[in-house]
């Protein structure tokens, strides 16, 4: 620590004695130039090029599209699944079929409020479709990770609310399961990471309970998004 603050004091002696300097020499103004934060929507279109064609991984045997995400690439919430299914592999979007519809829905509920392609960017932790929607293997998110890393750097979310066991375990790092994991928060790279059901999930296990708690994580990641961005919901 007392290293850091010695570099700070050294830099900041550096600075007054170069600004002294150019005082000397009668200069009356500096001109700053301006650095540009990368666009997110460009820096998330240069990432996608660099993956078109992709062969790192044994998904891109049998993808029939990749499916890099979709949204506002200025969205305060990012959702993060698993992979593509059947037809986002068709239609080379995320969160399309009828787990992608509930989706939709729980993102659009009822002290919730939020427009799927306004407020959100959604994307997978792998960008192929594992055959037969098995999980994705621990190669194939290592191949596929810095492509998810490299999207929620460009986007840095507010929020990011993780789809069920497989995405709240990867980024995450552990092995607890959702509902362990669920209905707290954690912080992630420079977000607040919520973990949640997955639709399909839902889908397969249709009971009150399990509908209510993802309900509640979705209130969760509202009122945390609330608070970061300064936004309520209209
Ligand atoms: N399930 C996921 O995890 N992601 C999708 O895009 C679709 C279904």
């Amino acid at each position: 620590m007392s290293d850091l603050r010695e570099d700070v004091a050294d830099t900041l002696r550096g600075l007054a004695e170069t600004l002294r300097h150019h005082r000397g020499l009668g200069l009356q103004e500096i001109a700053l130039s301006r650095v540009p934060f990368p666009d997110p929507g460009d820096a998330l279109r240069e990432a996608e090029r660099a993956l078109q064609g992709c062969l790192r991984c044994k998904l891109s045997k049998s993808r029939s599209t990749i499916v890099y995400g979709s949204g506002n690439p200025r969205a305060g919430l990012m959702v993060i699944g698993e992979g593509p299914g059947e037809e986002e592999d068709k239609q080379g979007k995320p969160f399309v079929g009828r787990a992608g519809q509930l989706l939709t829905r729980m993102l659009a509920a009822r002290g919730v409020g939020f427009d799927r392609e306004r407020d959100c960017y959604i994307a997978n932790v792998v960008k192929c479709r594992p055959e037969r929607n098995r999980n994705p293997e621990p190669d194939e998110v290592a191949a596929c990770n810095p492509f998810l890393t490299k999207q929620i750097d460009a986007i840095q979310p507010a929020v990011i609310l993780a789809m069920g066991n497989f995405a709240a375990q990867t980024l995450l790092n552990t092995k607890e399961g959702i509902s362990k994991l669920r209905g707290r928060t954690y912080q992630y790279r420079a977000s607040v990471l919520v973990p949640t059901f997955h639709p399909a999930f839902l889908l397969r296990n249709p009971g009150e309970q399990y509908k209510r708690m993802a309900w509640d994580d979705l209130k969760l990641a509202r009122r945390e998004y609330d608070r970061l961005t300064g936004n309520s919901l209209p």
